[in-house]
This record gives structure tokens, C-alpha cells and sequence, in this order.
């Protein structure tokens, strides 16, 4: 099945695919693990920052590798700003292309996300796209509430995300409902009205959900419900990845690396099953 089946699937059976980035082997190793015990699908998702440190053309070959083995892997370029980027990630042969234009002027979104439709499209590739700027990083903020950066942007305005999808075809739409990058203080609520009033205008596009470390477990099903069938995770794997690799490092004296990798990737799968269970993929594959 292609990412757009299996989104599909997603859609019709209403759970959501969890998408997990990449930035390192351990980590996509974990996330392995975790798709084969819980038979479920996964975006692998990597950054542009991600993507020029392991290489596109590895990132293309090492889940090649996995779908070989039969599991279910979408590759994602997560949060490209720049076309060239986005072709880049095209040529290597990604499954799933997230133009990120939502700093830049509306109309220049619009006319670059566009182009990477028509890009991709003859190659059955899918195209994420963006409006308002989802805000926050994928890091720890653990001395901030999460509100301080929720309202640092606008949250999607229905009529503007039904504009764009219809002038450029995307297949997916991420919305910014409260869904703020990173790890806060607190729990993150989201705002579900928000999110029923999008699904309204574009029934036909599907629903992504960024920013899903630390959001609270019920908006998630909530939204879920609503709609949403793709949730980006990151900031959650990368902290159990430091602790663990913190600890080990403080308790051994190990220089070969590799032997402390599996209880590293073992905290990271934790993480990873966590919420494919959340999400409802299980089983799925
Ligand atoms: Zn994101």
C-alpha cells in the first residue's frame, strides 16, 4: 500500500498514523521495533535538518530496507521551508513531502505549494501543507506553560485553510489548533471546535496534528474523531533518548556504542508503542 492508501485506510477506519522523527539510526530502529510488535503503520519523518545529517538517499534506502522486510513505513520530509529542499527529498525518492510556508506571505504558500503538487502528484507522492504558523521547536520547555507559546501565532482560520487546499491540491492539511512544538510545563489542550469547523470546509483533505508530545490523551482521541489521521511526535523520543543515554553514560564505562544502543532504543520504542496504542494503528498492518 502507498502513503495515500494508507492514509485512507486511516481515514475510513478513523485512527491515526503516528509520525516519528528520525534523526539518527537508534531512533528508526526504535520506531521499527514498535511498527513490527504493534503491527502498526508509521511515518518515518525527518526534518530537513534530519535529512542532511543521515542523508536523504540513506533515509530512502533504510526504509526501503524495512518495507522489504514488510513493514508498513511512509517517509516524510517533515517541515521543509524551501522548494529546493522539498525536490531534493523528491528525487531520493520520499513518500510524503511537507511544504512548510506557513511564515511566508499567503499567496507565495500558495504558488510554492502548488508547484510541489505538481511535482509530485505524477509520483503518487503526498504534499502536506501549511498556513499558520504552527509555533514552538521540538526541544524541552519545561520552565514555560504552554500558552506562552500557543499565542505567539494565529490558530487555522477555517476559510483560509479551505482557500489553500483548493488553489493547491494538497492532500493534507496541518492544522494549528493549540498544537504548539515541544514539551511545556503543562498539558496541552487543543481546540477541538476549531478543529470540527476545518474538517467542515475540507472534508475531502486529511487532518495532521503537529506538535502531539504532551498533548492531553483526550483531545487527542477527541480529535481523532474529528478527523485528524497523521500525529507528528518527536520531542517525547528525543528526551527518553538523552535521559537513557545520560544514565547509561553516568553507570558505564562502555566505549563500544552500539552495546548501550538497545536499552536506548528499547526507552524510545516505549514511547513510540505509547502511542500507537493512543492513536488506534494497531493491529492495522
Ligand atoms: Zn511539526
Amino acid at each position: 500500500m502507498n502513503a495515500k492508501e494508507w492514509l485512507t485506510k486511516a481515514k475510513k477506519e478513523g485512527f491515526a498514523i503516528g509520525a516519528f522523527n528520525v534523526g539518527n539510526l537508534e531512533t528508526l530502529e526504535a520506531i521499527v521495533a514498535a511498527a513490527k510488535a504493534k503491527k502498526a503503520p508509521v511515518i518515518i519523518e525527518a526534518s530537513p535538518g534530519e535529512s542532511s545529517f543521515m542523508g536523504y538517499n540513506n533515509l530512502v534506502d533504510l526504509a526501503q530496507n524495512y518495507k522489504d522486510e514488510g513493514v508498513a513505513i511512509i517517509l516524510n520530509l517533515d517541515h521543509a521551508t524551501e522548494f529546493e529542499k522539498v525536490k531534493q527529498a523528491f528525487d531520493a525518492g520520499f513518500d510524503y513531502l511537507h511544504f512548510d510556508g506557513g511564515q511566508l506571505p499567503f499567496e507565495e504558500n500558495v504558488a510554492i505549494a502548488k508547484q510541489v503538487v505538481e511535482m509530485a502528484h505524477p509520483k503518487a507522492v503526498m504534499v502536506e501543507g501549511e498556513v499558520d504558523h504552527i509555533t514552538g521547536s521540538s526541544d524541552l520547555h519545561t520552565g514555560e506553560k504552554v500558552a506562552s507559546e500557543q499565542v505567539k501565532g494565529n490558530y487555522s482560520d477555517p476559510q483560509k485553510a479551505r482557500e489553500f487546499v483548493e488553489r493547491t491540491g494538497v492532500d493534507t492539511y496541518a492544522s494549528f489548533i493549540g498544537n504548539a512544538h515541544g514539551l511545556y510545563a503543562d498539558e496541552k489542550r487543543l481546540d477541538l471546535n476549531r478543529l470540527k469547523e476545518i474538517r467542515q470546509v475540507i472534508p475531502d483533505t486529511f487532518l495532521s496534528l503537529h506538535g502531539g508530545s504532551g498533548v492531553n490523551q483526550e483531545d487527542i482521541k477527541a480529535a481523532i474523531e474529528i478527523g485528524v489521521n497523521k500525529i507528528n511526535v518527536n520531542t517525547e523520543m528525543r528526551n527518553a533518548y538523552r535521559k537513557e543515554l545520560e544514565e547509561l553514560l553516568r553507570t558505564s564505562d562502555e566505549v563500544a556504542m552500539y552495546k548501550l544502543y538497545p536499552e536506548i532504543i528499547e526507552e524510545v520504542q516505549k514511547v513510540v508503542g505509547e502511542k500507537i496504542d493512543l492513536f488506534g494503528s494497531a493491529g492495522k498492518v
